[in-house]
Formats: structure tokens, C-alpha cells, sequence
């Protein structure tokens, strides 16, 4: 269907098209009571960006419902003060039992590049300071990530927008990471890991590359100490 001028009944049928499809496949596929699409038994916890093009359905079309808790904010962002993020985290590792934890970044990111172009207007001369009234959520949104953008500007001069973005992508996700490993959920499963013999959860950052549709692993997995990281 044109992306373009979809039209909500357009959005119902290929719903209800989906649906068909599924019971093609499997008719109990809906009504299995012990059915994973019934009772949610997530593996995976993913916490991704608000961006259309980068869902987990999307690229990673092998899994069914019911496999990865998801949470998805504008540039992936794991803030210390931010109860959406925290209680979706807590109830995907206490309650959902997930394996593993992943901040999912990508290319191209539109609140990475935000966050730049704020740290470059507040160190150009004669910059605006206040952003637009519409865009004060946003900027305030992105204000932890702006701060460490503006620490890192002298090591960004010289680069182009797109190679500035690039590099910051890694970084932002690198930081959400180390911000996931700082909260109470992971490090107190951490510490049962090593006291009521519970399964070790796992932290990993991920950057979707939008040109090439593949996940790249930054390797800066992290898990309760004395745990092997999973294959
Ligand atoms: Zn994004």
C-alpha cells in the first residue's frame, strides 16, 4: 500500500489480513491457552528509539508475539529519573523473568542529531540559548545526552554532521548501557545471581544500521560478575 496516503481503514484491514494469516498457519495460534502469545514469556527486553524504521518486529521478523518486551523512546534513552523506562525494566527482569537487556541504537538517529546540533548552537557565538517553545520537551528530553555531546565537541570538530552523528550513535548507546548497569532492577539481579541461584541476566548494546538493515554488536556486554557472557 503507498506509504504516503495510507488511510486508517487501510490500517485496520491489513490488521485483519495479518490475523488471517496467522490462523492460515496455525487456527489455535489465538486460542492456545498455554500458548507464549497467551501468557507473554519474553526473552528479551528491548528498549530501542521511537523511530518507524527501526522495530524489533521489523528486524527481527523471526520472532513471535510474546518473545521481546519492548520499550522504545526518541534516541533510546535510559534515564535514572524516568519511570516509564525504569518500570518497564523492572517488570521485564522481576516479574517476565527476560535473559537479557538490549539498547538497541541506530544510524542516522534524528534525537542523536538533535542533541548535536543543540551542543553546537550553545558553543557557536551569538547562539539562541532557549530553544522553541514546541520543542522544549524535546530538548529537555535530550538533555542528559546533549551534555555529554557538548563535552565531546572538540573531539567532533572537523567532522562532517552525518560523521558526527555516526560517531555519537556508538556513544549514546554506549552511555545507555552504563546507565542501564547503575540501575537498582540490574544490579539487584545481579546480586541474586549470586545469592538465590536465579538465571544472570545480561546487558548489550546494539546499532541498527539503517543502509545495510543489520544489527552491529558494540560488545560492551555486561552481566553479574561470574557469569559467562551468553553465546
Ligand atoms: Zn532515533
Amino acid at each position: 500500500m503507498p506509504a504516503d496516503d495510507i488511510q486508517l481503514q487501510e490500517i485496520l484491514a491489513s490488521n485483519a489480513a495479518w490475523a488471517a494469516d496467522v490462523l492460515k498457519g496455525n487456527p489455535q495460534f489465538f486460542a492456545a491457552t498455554e500458548a507464549q502469545y497467551q501468557q507473554q514469556r519474553p526473552h528479551t527486553l528491548w528498549i530501542g528509539c521511537a523511530d518507524s524504521r527501526v522495530s524489533e518486529a521489523a528486524v527481527i521478523p523471526d520472532v513471535n508475539p510474546g518473545e521481546i518486551f519492548v520499550h522504545r523512546n526518541i534516541a533510546n534513552q535510559l534515564h535514572l529519573d524516568d519511570n516509564n523506562a525504569l518500570s518497564v525494566l523492572q517488570y521485564a527482569v522481576d516479574e517476565l523473568k527476560v535473559r537479557r537487556v538490549i539498547i538497541v541504537g541506530h544510524t542516522r538517529c534524528g534525537g542523536v542529531a538533535a542533541a548535536l546540533g543543540e551542543a553546537r548552537s550553545r558553543a557557536a557565538p551569538l547562539s539562541a540559548s532557549s530553544p522553541p517553545a514546541g520543542k522544549l520537551a524535546l530538548s529537555q528530553w535530550l538533555e542528559p545526552f546533549t551534555q555529554t555531546v557538548v563535552g565531546l565537541l572538540p573531539q567532533l570538530a572537523g567532522l562532517s554532521e552525518a560523521e558526527a552523528v555516526q560517531r555519537l550513535v556508538d556513544v549514546n548507546v554506549k552511555e545507555q548501557v552504563a546507565q542501564l548497569a547503575r540501575t537498582q532492577t540490574i544490579s539487584n539481579a545481579w546480586a541474586k545471581y549470586a545469592t538465590e541461584d536465579r538465571a544472570a541476566v545480561w546487558i548489550h548494546g546494539f546499532v541498527y544500521d539503517l543502509d545495510t538493515g543489520l544489527l552491529r554488536d558494540l560488545h560492551i556486554s555486561q552481566g553479574p560478575p561470574g557469569s559467562e557472557l551468553p553465546k
